[in-house]
């Protein structure tokens, strides 16, 4: 049974945009997984690390017949195939894929956290998130995504990135 999920792209490294257009393109070909939505284009300032380069990120509403393991598996090949080797945590990648929400799932295990642990904290998820799924209610924090972004505290720059510039 397919159920609609909401997953982060991000990237830092190389050529931002096409390391975004290419996971973007794999997903979309998948067979499994289909893309219904995707927010704008977001440049923001990095988390961690700060000497590094900013993000391009964006979210994308997918419906998917994999279960949420089989999805993170899915993604993180993917993250590998476009050239993700050993990154530091927070550190420069040149492809960052999350699973932000799962249908109304809560998983909390090692390998996977549903929704994303940091989701509520997050300028550059909500954000782009917020654009897409604003009525869309927070599992766990039983909030929407609007009030989160409200709520939000994270002070880090996210700007939309000009549509000729995609
Ligand atoms: P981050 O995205 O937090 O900067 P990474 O991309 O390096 O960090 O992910 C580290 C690990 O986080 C992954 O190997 C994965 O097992 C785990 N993880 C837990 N929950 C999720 C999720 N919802 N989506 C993607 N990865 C997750
Ligand atoms: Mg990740």
């Amino acid at each position: 049974m397919a159920v609609i999920a909401y997953l982060g792209v991000g990237s830092n490294q190389g050529d931002r945009h096409a390391h975004c257009a290419a996971a973007i393109a794999q997903i979309a070909s998948s067979g499994h997984t289909g893309i219904l939505d995707q927010s704008s284009w977001y440049l923001t300032e990095p988390w961690g690390y700060h000497d590094q380069d900013e993000f391009i990120n964006l979210v994308l509403k997918v419906e998917t017949g994999l279960a949420p393991l089989e999805l993170l598996r899915f993604l993180k090949d993917l993250e590998e195939k476009l050239g993700r080797h050993k990154t530091v945590p927070f550190g420069p990648r040149t492809i960052d894929l999350d699973i932000l929400l799962y249908g109304d799932c809560v998983i909390q295990s090692p390998e996977l956290t549903i929704p994303h642990g940091r989701l509520g904290e997050r300028g550059f998820v909500l954000v782009p998130l917020a654009e897409i799924a604003p009525q869309l209610v927070h599992p766990v924090y039983n909030k929407t995504i609007s009030r989160l972004v409200a709520e939000l505290r994270d002070t880090r720059r996210v700007v939309k990135v000009e549509r000729e510039n995609q």
